[in-house]
């Protein structure tokens, strides 16, 4: 059959317009990171549900097991077939062969998650469903890359978790410069792009603002969002998360600064060293040179405190530099040394 460049052009069009229809984005991707949370799923899935329907969103949830030792595996497989004859939206399910942590959990659903919107929530309850829709219209209409959700009014022990955690934002927002009231809030959104180009890892969950900032998403903001009573089970995470949620954060502070220059920071500072250990020993060195050359009695230069001072300067100053060099070795190794994320071309 002839067709005339200007029907084949609007017969291509339509094809295209039609695939437009077909390939119809998923707004949201929910993902819902639990250990041992059985009796809180059934509840948390027919709130969400509730809430993606009222609003119209297409969605998918997804659950990641991270090792329950309960039934929560069960739930989420009875949850799916439940889901299949209802027909809204999708019910997904990861299962951890062993507990591996929060971050492992939400850096599996990130890698998984299809909606345009990406919002993470804990299983427990505590977070609300009611959120998502705000959070959605924040992400979508004003332009965030990231809304942290801040539980203003907590409902967890003072002692053990309201006061720390003061303490532990305080610290966090001076470090990352990100004015966030609750940086480890566990309901959070995201624009796609972003969850897709950082990488969570380790325990690095309590900071994805800060590896968000560092990848270059720099739109962030916060929602105050309500908190809630935690209805079954306990808490997963004791007080040693303070002392862990510390480290990793000096941790991501180097990095972020010297992660791609360490001779910036090992170099400056073991020639630094060095510099002053040896000036101390030519102190030294020359007040025994002069005392001698004048007859005035002065200790030997090996019981002098000071040239043992000097002396251990330069070797720290030594190992320092050396240690700098040896990770600019290896950094010129790194599969991702020349990773850089491209926001447009044209
Ligand atoms: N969680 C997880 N893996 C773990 C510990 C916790 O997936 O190793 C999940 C947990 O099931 C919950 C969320 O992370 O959905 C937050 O944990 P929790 O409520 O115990 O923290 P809290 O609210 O006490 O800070
Ligand atoms: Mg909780």
């Amino acid at each position: 059959m002839h067709m005339c460049n200007f029907c084949s052009t609007f017969a291509a069009a339509k094809v295209f317009r039609n695939n437009r229809t077909l390939v119809k984005n998923m707004d949201i991707s929910i993902i819902v990171p639990l250990f041992n949370e059985a009796e809180s799923l059934p509840k948390l899935y027919e709130w969400i549900a509730r809430v993606m329907k009222e609003n119209k969103f297409s969605y998918e949830v997804i659950f990641v097991n991270d090792g329950s030792t309960d039934d929560s595996w069960d739930v989420i497989e009875e949850l799916k077939i439940k889901n299949e004859k209802l027909k809204e939206g999708i019910v997904r399910g990861i299962c951890f062969r062993r507990n591996y942590g929060k971050s492992a959990a939400l850096y599996c659903g990130f890698k998984a998650a299809q909606g345009d919107v990406v919002i993470t929530m804990d299983a427990d309850l505590q977070d609300s469903p009611d959120e998502i829709p705000e959070l959605y219209r924040m992400i979508t209409e004003d332009g965030f890359d990231l809304v942290s959700g801040w539980k203003q009014k907590r409902f967890d022990n003072k002692l053990t978790k309201n006061l720390p955690s003061k303490l532990f934002n305080a610290t966090a927002r001076r470090v990352t410069g990100i004015p966030l009231h609750d940086m480890n809030c566990g309901l959070k959104a995201y624009r796609k792009e972003v969850v897709k180009n950082i990488e969570v890892f380790s325990e690095m969950h309590r900071y994805i603002p800060y590896l968000a900032k560092n990848a270059g998403f720099t739109k962030i903001g916060e929602k105050v969002v309500q908190h809630r009573k935690r209805e079954f089970g306990t808490s997963k995470f004791g007080l040693n998360r303070f002392v862990n949620g510390y480290l990793d954060l000096m941790t991501l502070w180097f990095l972020n600064k010297f992660g791609k220059q360490p001779m910036h920071f090992f170099g400056l500072v073991g020639s630094l060293m060095f510099f002053i250990g040896f000036v101390a020993v030519l102190i030294v060195g020359s007040m025994k040179l002069y005392a001698l050359s004048n007859g005035v009695p002065a200790m030997l230069v090996g019981v002098n405190p000071y040239f043992h001072i000097a002396i251990l300067m330069m070797i720290l100053g030594c190992m320092l530099f050396l240690a700098g060099f040896l990770a600019e070795l290896v950094i010129r190794n790194s599969p991702s040394r020349n990773d850089y994320l491209i926001k447009e071309e044209i």
